[in-house]
């Protein structure tokens, strides 16, 4: 017998990323539009005809997309809002939506727990929900002329309402009456391809403990869209956890078949037995990280599953879209992990070799011998990765300190005499504007082109100027302006051991933009201190205090691709303990203060409730461990770019810095209030300066935001900063913006004294 393949989604930015090239192009108006369709269109036939060469079954179109597939579906379902609706051209339509254009751009958030953004679809009673089916349509028709019979992949309305926001704040499951006609009209448009059309619904909203509300909506609506289309088989595809709640209301309607992950949401196995009726297509294959899978492990998964369900309703799958996958390892130069890697195009062969292997039940010699090489090539397997047993994997926390000294009140006590810092103390949080000039001397000082001594002095140079441009307007608490970095993981990576660098391991971010992830496979250790020489050169310029700056260990972990052979915690703790030696260097070199970086905490987050208590604990405990050999006379600050502390206040709280900055331009004091109701100790800089706008605020507007943010956070307490770093902004933005926010810091200091005064 055999047994079927399916791949939920392929990576569409290109082999050699064609697609981020011609779009970016287009948009520069150095190309016209028909230049990205012919692009786009050799793209998507390369993809589907080396999955059918690699044997798949059923192979996705419309996971084709120029910029983001939720927004496709709003296309699809006329959702466009009418700021855009007047913009005649479609595409220009499309990316005014997505990038703006005079008008502010749709906001843009992460799917789920990856690093991809979509654009958020905003709801409103006055939207036309019309179908415009054109896309689904040509490119099933488009594949059918290249000789691939496709599964059609559309975003399921329950997981494109889930992810909407209403412009009247409120939920937005009351408009799938609206959007639920829209999609069966899709489907009766999708019958007349075909005699037997498949159609995968991703609903992967369905993993994050569903309420019983949305339990009862799946039965109503996939029993609709069920009956809608005749000769239609209906897939509903769930990934990234297990969707147990959903699997019984789902398998009471007429559908096809259930995709299950079966990697990140073992539980999946319990739901079988609602189950056995349907087609399970058993996600086995890591659709999400870049190394090779255990075969063995796969087959034993697959024979579990095939106690509750028949091996001919079992279709061998991926966990998820391989689009959060790089393209090929075939790309990359020889390494010694090379051999451990598998990206998109390796997993699309690892899900075809497990059900060939999975079909033949007993295997023969020669799928032994698969077996052992795949085994070999396994980073825990027969011959793995050297790790080396250094100075920071095993040895003990400096005298098995696990946190710092003190309680926030006694440091607290001691910075200030120490500091002597004004009431509203400003900073700023990092990073200065990158001009191309150091860019390119960062670049041509890695190529080798320009020795250190010369690349030194540009950075040295470019340091002289920002802590002077910072004195000369009064900032309190400096930074020397990250010249050196690139990337606040990628710069660290570079210099701890235990991290890989791909060659071309690019990854969709967002649009045309892709990340390339440094890889963590060996154990981390700092060879040298890191940015010592930095900050204290940047000190030596100055009187008042500079920062020292490092990313913290949950974040460098959460944005690399870790071996997954290691459980993550451990992985974090040895980043920490790297990073708490450079603390400690930084402090023998006469630094005061030091920020630890934590962007992407938040987005470690777990998407089951009951799994958080678990992340908390350990990553609060690297966060920890990282500034645990800071000096009681040491400010600790941490940096986060987000304003939703609600949920993770206990925790934000137990991380214990003594100043912690946020982003809250945008948001104002809603969202800080949090810090108020919960009575939290310690000091913070909400931002005051939307680092994301080019525009720059007067002071006027500064000193009201200023005041705004002191109805919540007691002045004794407050900083004044911007939201985040000024990497992405320029000089002729940044002076007169930090200008006006240190002359309103000061204006309201006075204000404060004066009334004290009385
Ligand atoms: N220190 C970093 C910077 O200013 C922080 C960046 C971030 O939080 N994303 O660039
Ligand atoms: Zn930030």
């Amino acid at each position: 017998m055999t047994v079927k393949t399916l791949v939920t989604g392929f990576p569409r930015i290109g082999e050699n990323r064609e697609l981020k090239k011609v779009l970016e192009n287009y948009w520069a108006h150095k190309v016209p539009f028909d230049e990205v369709e012919d692009t786009a269109r050799a793209l998507r036939k390369k993809h589907w005809l080396l999955q059918k060469d690699s044997g798949i079954d059923f192979i996705s179109s419309n996971d084709f997309s120029l910029y983001d597939n939720m927004l496709d579906t709003m296309v699809m379902l006329g959702a466009v809002p009418e700021r855009f609706a007047g913009i005649a051209d479609k595409n220009e339509r499309y990316f005014a939506m997505a990038r703006g254009n005079g008008t502010a751009a749709m906001e843009m958030t992460k799917w789920f727990n990856t690093n991809y953004h979509f654009i958020v679809p905003e709801l409103s009673d006055d939207l036309v929900f019309r179908l415009d089916p054109a896309k689904v349509l040509s490119e099933y028709r488009e594949a059918k002329a290249a000789g691939v019979t496709t599964k059609i992949n559309v975003i399921g309305p329950l997981t494109f309402l889930g992810l909407s926001k209403t412009k009247d704040g409120g939920g937005s499951f009351k408009y799938l009456h609206k959007i639920l006609p829209v999609y069966k009209r899709l489907l009766e448009e999708i019958a007349k391809l075909d005699e037997s059309v498949y159609v995968q619904f991703d609903e992967p909203a369905f993993v994050k403990n569903p309420s019983g509300t949305i339990l009862s909506l799946i039965r109503e609506t996939y029993g609709e869209l069920a009956a809608a289309g005749g000769g239609i088989n209906i897939i509903v595809t769930t990934y990234f956890e297990h969707a147990v709640e959903a699997v019984k209301p789902l398998c009471d309607t007429p559908i096809w078949g259930i995709g299950l992950d079966f990697l990140y949401g073992q539980r999946n196995v319990e739901a079988l037995e609602y189950a056995a009726s349907k087609h399970i297509i058993a996600g086995i294959v890591d659709g999400r990280n870049i190394w090779r899978g255990d075969l063995s492990a796969g087959l034993e998964l697959l024979e579990r599953i095939h106690k509750v369900v028949p091996k001919e309703q079992i279709v061998v799958s991926t966990s998820c879209s391989l689009l959060h996958s790089p393209w090929s390892v075939k790309n990359e130069p020889e390494s010694p992990i090379k051999k451990h890697l598998a990206f998109a195009r390796e997993k699309v062969e690892e899900v075809s070799l497990l059900a060939k292997l999975f079909a033949s039940g007993c295997l023969s010699e020669t799928e032994k011998s698969v077996l052992e090489e795949n085994k070999g090539n396994l980073l825990s397997g027969s011959n793995p990765v050297p790790v080396k047993n250094d100075k920071t994997g095993d040895r003990p926390a400096e005298s098995g300190r696990k946190t710092r000294d003190g309680t926030y009140r006694e440091r607290s006590a001691l910075q200030k005499s120490r500091l002597n810092l004004p009431l509203l103390p400003a900073t700023t949080i990092g990073s200065f504007p990158q001009t191309p000039e150091l860019r390119k001397a960062r670049n041509d000082y890695r190529k080798g082109l320009i020795p250190e001594t010369v690349y030194e002095a540009a950075v040295k140079n470019y340091i002289d100027d920002c802590v002077a441009f910072q004195e000369e307007i009064g900032l309190d608490v400096l930074v020397h302006g990250e010249p050196e970095r690139n990337d606040m993981v990628e710069y660290f990576g570079e210099l701890l051991e235990g991290f890989h660098f791909t060659k071309n391991g690019w990854v969709q971010s967002y649009g045309s933009r892709c990340v390339k992830p440094p890889v963590i496979f060996g154990d981390i250790s700092r060879p040298e201190p890191m940015t010592v020489k930095w900050i204290r050169y940047a000190q030596s310029k100055t009187k008042k205090p500079v920062k020292g700056m490092l990313t913290g260990p949950v974040t460098i972990l959460n944005w690399s691709f870790v071996r997954n052979d290691i459980p993550r915690p451990a992985v974090a703790k040895q980043i920490a303990r790297a990073l708490s030696d450079e603390i400690a260097d930084l402090q023998k070199a006469g630094i005061t203060i030091i920020q630890v970086d934590e962007a992407a905490f938040r987005e470690g987050y777990p998407l089951r409730k009951e799994n958080t208590d678990e992340y908390e604990q350990w990553a609060l405990e690297a966060f920890r461990l990282a500034v645990s050999t800071a000096d009681v006379s040491t400010q600790i600050h941490t940096h986060m770019c987000y304003s939703e502390f609600n949920d993770i206040i206990k925790t934000i709280e137990a991380m214990d810095a003594d100043v912690l900055t946020v982003e809250t331009a945008r948001s104002g004091n809603k969202l800080l209030r949090v810090f108020k109701e919960t009575a939290y100790q310690n000091e913070i800089g909400p931002g005051v300066y939307d680092i994301h706008s080019p525009r720059i605020p007067s002071a006027a507007e500064f000193r009201e935001q200023i005041l705004a943010r002191l109805e919540v956070i007691d002045k004794n307490k407050m900083w004044v900063n911007p939201d985040c770093g000024l990497k992405t902004r320029t000089w002729e933005e940044v002076r007169p913006a930090l200008k006006n926010m240190t002359k309103a810091a000061a204006a309201v200091r006075e204000e404060i004294a004066r009334t004290q005064d009385r």
